[in-house]
């Protein structure tokens, strides 16, 4: 398989490029259709040569993802499923604008994507790491979701207030990031990586790197590596549980890089970026909602100036795991404002959509092996 235009950077195409014997705007031509117009296809490039374009399809490819299922409506979140060149299936999460935040044209929309086919981490309480992991994303694969939903978009017809806001602004419909789709993502780091440079370049999704965020299990070793990066990228937390005890028991990662280690990790980060973390905390009944835990976890938040989120679990067919009361979540949020640190509740979007990562792939898959049968 070649390599796909969407994963190499602007040096990459311009070395390519050079050694085709082409002038130096051709460059500039073909990255203005990759990433302004989304082309879906090298004879929708028509200011490039014909010659070019045959040469061009010789070298590389250009990977398109096909919508195979899609849920949720305009206003709400919206969930897509992908068919990937090889058949594997991966989910993306368009996430609108807080309705608080409208006429603020810097939050329009933000797109959940995944990094890996399925996941070997294994969470209990996830349905991401269900069927086990089947490969990593390439760079292309990852960047070409915020087009494929962006191409989406455009075929879809628009309120005239909708025309305005895109009209005022650059061409983008996501702004924001969140790698919190399927896979773990520091587990694909190098391709994760790739992927966000080329969506943070000007040239490429130019997307600040502020509004990119990622969300890791906890790897330790992969969070120190991020910390050195030059770019500013947020970091979630997938923290679940205060203590050893607590997340031994949801998430095998933890015995491999336990509380300490990730703390550690973790203030390293700190330390070289300033930055502040979120720590993500899913709500389970019965395992993590009890009050006792609000104190663990407010001294983690505080020796790490994080902010915590508590997300209410998101029940997933086939696993036994419940999400508590409101009133058992508002307790707990109380609590933790009690210990003096930021916390916010999520009242959810897409509960209905089975919009925890992986679901949807995971009722596909299965669906279609019944059919099979
Ligand atoms: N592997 C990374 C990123 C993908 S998971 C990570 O674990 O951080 C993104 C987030 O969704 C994680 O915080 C994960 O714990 C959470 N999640 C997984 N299953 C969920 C569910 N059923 N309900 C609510 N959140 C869930
Ligand atoms: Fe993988 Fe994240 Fe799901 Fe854990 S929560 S299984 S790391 S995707």
């Amino acid at each position: 398989m070649p390599t796909d235009i969407k994963s190499l950077t602007r040096e990459e195409i311009e070395a390519q490029f050079k050694a085709l014997e082409q002038p130096a705007y051709r460059v500039a031509q073909l990255l203005d259709w990759l990433y302004v117009r989304r082309a879906a296809s090298w004879d929708a490039m028509t200011n490039l040569p014909k010659s070019l374009r045959e040469k061009l399809r010789e070298h590389f490819s250009l990977q398109t993802h096909e919508l195979v299922r899609k849920q949720g409506s305009h206003d709400t979140t919206q969930k897509f499923l992908w068919k990937l060149a090889d058949g594997a299936f991966i989910e993306s999460v368009l996430i609108p604008a807080n309705p608080a935040l409208y006429g603020e044209t810097s939050d329009r929309h933000t797109l959940c994507i995944s990094t890996q086919v399925g996941c070997a981490y294994g969470c209990r309480f996830c349905a991401s790491g269900l069927d086990g992991w089947k490969r990593n994303l390439t760079p292309n694969e990852i960047v070409e979701q915020i087009l494929a939903v962006e191409r989406w978009h455009e075929t879809q017809p628009k309120a005239a207030e909708q025309e305005l806001m895109t009209a005022a602004t650059d061409s983008r419909l996501v702004n924001n990031i969140v790698v919190m789709g399927m896979g773990e993502p520091l587990a694909n780091y190098d391709n994760l990586l790739k992927a966000l440079k080329i969506l943070n370049a000007p040239w490429g999704g130019g997307i600040g790197a502020r509004k990119i965020t990622i969300s890791t299990s906890g790897l330790a070793p992969q969070i120190r590596m991020l910390a050195k990066e030059p770019m500013q990228f947020r970091l979630a937390i997938s923290l679940h549980g205060a203590t050893d005890e607590t997340r031994n028991k949801i998430m095998p990662v933890n015995r491999k890089y336990p509380l300490k280690e990730l703390l550690f990790a973790c203030e390293d980060y700190l330390h070289e970026k300033g930055r502040m973390i979120t720590l993500e905390y899913i709500l389970i009944a019965g395992v993590n909602d009890a009050i006792a835990e609000t104190k663990p976890l407010a001294s983690l938040a505080r020796k790490l100036s994080a902010k915590i989120n508590l997300i209410p679990y998101n029940k997933v067919d086939g696993l036994a795991w419940e999400r508590p009361s409101e009133t058992v979540c508002e307790a707990f949020l109380t609590a933790l404002e009690k210990e003096k640190v930021i916390a916010t509740l999520r009242r959810e979007k897409g509960h209905d959509i089975d919009a925890a990562c992986g679901q949807l792939r995971l009722k596909t898959e299965r669906e279609f092996a019944a059919i099979e049968k």
